[in-house]
This record gives C-alpha cells, sequence and structure tokens, in this order.
C-alpha cells in the first residue's frame, strides 16, 4: 500500500454559517449553512479533488481554509498547528505556506497594477528578496508558469484568459507555498487552454512537491488529475475515498447521479459508467435544506428514514467513506465479506 506521507491539512467538523439578513428571514437565529461539519485530511503531495454542483458550498470552505473567512467552528489543523490559535507572527507563517489560486483571473488581478508589481507585492509583505534579487525572482516565477520575462511590464488588460492564469499561478507561487487551494482554476477560461492550464498545474505539483485541495464541479476532469476524490452537497461531504476506489465502487446516491450524468464520446467510456441514476428537482436552496438526509428530495433511493435523521458519515472500507443510509453496520459488513 502507498505509504500516504505527511498530514499536511486536518479539518475536524468545519462550519460555516453566514447569518441572514433579518428582513428576509425575520425569525431571529437564521443562518445560510454554507459549510456543515466538514471533515477531512490531506497528506503531503495529495490532489484532494473537491466536488459539487454550485451552491454546494466548496469555494466558501476553500475561502476558510486560506482565512479569507473565519470558521463559524471546528477546528483546521496545518502542519500540526490550530490555525484557530495561531499568534500574528505564525498566522503570516501560515499564509506565506498555503495559498489560493481563484477562479476568474480577470478579477483576481488588480487591472491598475502590472505583472511585475502584482507579483513584486506578496514577496514585498514576506519580505523575501530585494532589489535586483526581487527582480530575477519575478523573472523566475514568470518562467516556471510558461511566460517570457516581456510580460513583466504588461497590465492584466493585455493579457489572454490563459496568461492572466498563469500570473495569478505565478504569483501564489512567489511564496514558495507547500499547499494551494485551486478554486475551480479552469471554468473561467476557454476550453482550447483549459488542458494547457491543468497540464501546468500538474507539473508544478510535481516539481515544488505541492499539495492541492483542488475544488470544482468537474468530476470527470478529477479522474485524471485527483489522488482523493470528494463530493460535497449543501456543506457536507457526502463521499469521499481515493480516486481509484471511487471512480470503480461509487456508493452514494448523488455521486452514482453525477457519474452518470457524464457526457462520454467512446463506447468504451460508456461501460465505465454507472448505471443511469435519475433523479428529481435542483439543488434546494441553503436557506432552507431539507430536513435529514439533505439529499432524500432528490434520491431514487430514499427509504422512511431518510427525511428524518440526518446520515453519519462511515467508513465502508478503508479511506472510503460514504454518508448515506444504505450504508448501515449490516451493509458494511457485507461488503468487507465480500473482500472488496
Ligand atoms: Fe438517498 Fe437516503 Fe442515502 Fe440520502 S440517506 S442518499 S435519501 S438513500
Amino acid at each position: 500500500m502507498k505509504d500516504l506521507g505527511e498530514v499536511m491539512l486536518v479539518l475536524e467538523d468545519v462550519r460555516k454559517y453566514f447569518p441572514l439578513p433579518r428582513r428576509i428571514f425575520k425569525r431571529k437565529g437564521g443562518y445560510i449553512k454554507a459549510v456543515d461539519g466538514v471533515t477531512f485530511s490531506v497528506h503531503r503531495e495529495d490532489i484532494l479533488g473537491l466536488v459539487g454542483e454550485s451552491g454546494s458550498g466548496k469555494s466558501t470552505l476553500g475561502y476558510t481554509l486560506v482565512r479569507i473567512y473565519r470558521p463559524t467552528a471546528g477546528k483546521i489543523s496545518f502542519l500540526g498547528k490550530d490555525i484557530g490559535k495561531i499568534d500574528r507572527g505564525e498566522l503570516k507563517g501560515f499564509k506565506k505556506n498555503m495559498q489560493i489560486v481563484f477562479q476568474d483571473p480577470g478579477s483576481s488581478l488588480n487591472p491598475r497594477r502590472t505583472v511585475e508589481q502584482t507579483l513584486e507585492l506578496p514577496l514585498r509583505v514576506h519580505n523575501i528578496d530585494g532589489g535586483k534579487e526581487r527582480r530575477r525572482r519575478i523573472r523566475e516565477l514568470l518562467s516556471v508558469v510558461g511566460l517570457p520575462g516581456v510580460y513583466m511590464q504588461k497590465y492584466p488588460s493585455a493579457l489572454s484568459g490563459g496568461q492572466k492564469q498563469r500570473v495569478a499561478i505565478a504569483r501564489a507561487l512567489a511564496t514558495e507555498p507547500s499547499f494551494l487551494v485551486l478554486d475551480e482554476p479552469t471554468s473561467a477560461l476557454d476550453v482550447s487552454v483549459q488542458g494547457k492550464i491543468i497540464s501546468l498545474l500538474l507539473a508544478l505539483h510535481d516539481e515544488f512537491s505541492l499539495s492541492y485541495l483542488f475544488i470544482t464541479h468537474d468530476l470527470s476532469l478529477m479522474r485524471n488529475v485527483a489522488t482523493s476524490v470528494a463530493i460535497m452537497y449543501l456543506g457536507k461531504i457526502c463521499e469521499i475515498a481515493p480516486t481509484a476506489k471511487f471512480f470503480a465502487e461509487p456508493l452514494h446516491p448523488y455521486t452514482q447521479m453525477l457519474l452518470s450524468s457524464i457526457p462520454v464520446v467512446t463506447d468504451e467510456e460508456e461501460t465505465l459508467k454507472p448505471p443511469k441514476v435519475t433523479s428529481t428537482g435542483e439543488v434546494p436552496s441553503p436557506v432552507n435544506i431539507p430536513s435529514g438526509c439533505s439529499f432524500h428530495p432528490r434520491c431514487a433511493k430514499e427509504m422512511d428514514v431518510c427525511s428524518k435523521v440526518d446520515p453519519e458519515m462511515v467508513e465502508v472500507r478503508e479511506g472510503h467513506a460514504v454518508r448515506c443510509h444504505l450504508y448501515s453496520e449490516a451493509e458494511i459488513t457485507a461488503l468487507s465479506s465480500q473482500g472488496t
């Protein structure tokens, strides 16, 4: 079995709730539960694909990890330190070590700053290099993301979408982090450049031994990119597994629904898909999350218990956990006895 390596990041029951404006929701104490009890860990050089539909809370979770948002509850540990309890000096070190690449490079880059000024800022904030050395470092960063030094004096308006995202990736790498949160890094780009940015991210992962939390709505992409996959639905993780196990035997009805709706080109790909799983309706509003299992209004396998009791996350087999009443103790015993 592969050595999992050093644990980089541990989330324990992390929650992020946003209070509702009272004029919309008159009862006191109303919240949008964007992230509602998320637990997982990421090891060094892992690429954890965090997959979900729009409104699932996956980007909010990413922003909470990099401290754009403070968690409402729960514990986030990075390299063994509880980041909720670290002092200002340690927080600066944490931010140096964990960076984020945003979905839309067009809005994440300041239009009034040249590429050089954009890349200089994190170096200045974290007191990395200075003078000529800093300029050399900026050239090096551009080279790492496949852009020539001549781009230093360009403004974002003179760059294509792919070039902007390369600059955004260079900015994230400026502080030599060990962990990147990638928030849908290709979804705002032309299809023709998405593959090039994915290839760049994978090359950087290997070259600098990086760990990624790769947030995406594209489950099929994760088959070739991620080392593990987690599915998020209305603020909760409903299934998580190493990639091979995940695609070999998806367990949660929502995962099966997502997989069965992936478009395929060849007959061979069609045979790899799980049987067609039908579902009804759209993702419910996070303002009004259904009782019990929040997927029950859309689930073709709903049972009486599902609308009443929220299922616990259960590790069905090593590293493969699922949140669904179908996987009761009896079911797990049966699966284990099959030796799969
Ligand atoms: Fe479907 Fe019930 Fe499982 Fe929820 S707990 S996914 S409603 S079978």
